[in-house]
């Protein structure tokens, strides 16, 4: 059986983590945010500031205690996935059937 100290360490290493992805997701909405001012085409301004709504909805779900529990099912989102992509917020399954849903 898994000692509390065990419990307490895994707790702490994944709250390092999140504070990870909250820096990376900060780091890209400044980016996004600076992209955006530029960006001149009418494409490239939808496109950017969606990946904006994404970011800051993703860091308001940090701040919620919601952040990496997909949005569709409620499962983890593993962190691989998540440090590829810190915006996402559903798991790769949910992801592959939205996509499979808007493609027919
Ligand atoms: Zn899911």
């Amino acid at each position: 059986m898994a000692s509390l100290h065990t419990f307490i360490q895994d707790y702490e290493w994944h709250l390092a983590r999140l504070e990870e992805l909250r820096a990376l997701l900060e780091e890209r909405r400044a980016a996004a945010r600076t992209e955006l001012e530029r960006a001149a085409r009418p494409g490239a301004h939808d496109r950017l500031a969606a990946q904006l709504a994404a970011i800051e909805s993703a860091i308001e779900r940090i701040d919620r205690g919601l952040y990496g529990a997909c949005r569709r099912c409620g499962t983890f989102i593993p962190l691989t996935v998540l440090f590829q992509a810190p915006h996402e917020q559903r798991c790769p399954d949910c992801a592959r059937l939205t996509a499979k849903e808007m493609a027919a």
